[in-house]
C-alpha cells in the first residue's frame, strides 16, 4: 500500500534539497499533490494480472490474436523518470481468448509502478501465458525514456524497442515475421 504521509515527507525534503523555499505559495500544496499523484502512476503495485486476466471466453481459433499499439505510461526505477510509448502483444490462442480490454489492463499493472522496460516486456508475456495458457505468446514494447532525451545523452525521440517470445513464438520463427508483418499494416 502506498504510504502518502512518507511521500510527503520525501518531497519536502527534495525540495529543501535542490535549495527551495518550502513555504512559498507554488510549493505548498506540493507535497500533498505528488503523493496523490504516487498512488495512481505506481497504482499497478496493487494490480493482480491474474485477476485481469480470469475473464476469457471459450473459441474454437487457432488463428493469432494481435492486439496492437496499447500506449502505456511507467516510471524508469533508475531515474524516476518516466518512460513512456506503445505495447504489441500477439498470441495463439488454445482453446480460450481474453477480452480485449484485458490485455491493456494487464500492461497497466506492469506499468504502473517503478519499473525496467525489459522486465515489463517479460512480465507482461508471462502474465499472459500463465493466465491464459495460449500456445504462445509475443510482447513488442517500443518506447521513450526521459532519462535518456530529458537528461544525460539527450536524444530525444530515441526510442528503446524490448521483446519477449515464448511457446510457439520462441520455436517457430514464421509465426515472429507474421507477427513483424502484421504489425507494419
Ligand atoms: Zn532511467
Amino acid at each position: 500500500m502506498i504510504d502518502q504521509e512518507k511521500i510527503k515527507e520525501g518531497v519536502r525534503l527534495l525540495l529543501e534539497g535542490i535549495g527551495e523555499d518550502i513555504c512559498r505559495e507554488g510549493l505548498m500544496e506540493t507535497p500533498d499533490r505528488i503523493a496523490r499523484m504516487y498512488g495512481e502512476i505506481c497504482g499497478g503495485m496493487d494490480g493482480d494480472a491474474g485477476e485481469v486476466l480470469s475473464k476469457t471466453f471459450i473459441s474454437e481459433r487457432t488463428e493469432m490474436v494481435l492486439e496492437k499499439d496499447i500506449v502505456f505510461y511507467s516510471m524508469c526505477e533508475h531515474h524516476m523518470l518516466p518512460f513512456f510509448g506503445r505495447v504489441h502483444i500477439a498470441y495463439i490462442p488454445d482453446g480460450r481468448i481474453a477480452g480485449l480490454s484485458k490485455l491493456a489492463r494487464c500492461v497497466e499493472v506492469y506499468a504502473k509502478r517503478l519499473q525496467l522496460q525489459e522486465r515489463m516486456t517479460e512480465q507482461i508475456a508471462e502474465a499472459v501465458m500463465e493466465h491464459l495458457s495460449p500456445k504462445g505468446v509475443m510482447v513488442l514494447t517500443e518506447a521513450e525514456h526521459l532519462c535518456m532525451t530529458m537528461r544525460g545523452i539527450k536524444k530525444p525521440g530515441s526510442r528503446t524497442v524490448t521483446y519477449a517470445a515464448k511457446g510457439a513464438f520462441r520455436e517457430n520463427r514464421e509465426l515472429q515475421e507474421m507477427f513483424f508483418r502484421m504489425l507494419e499494416r
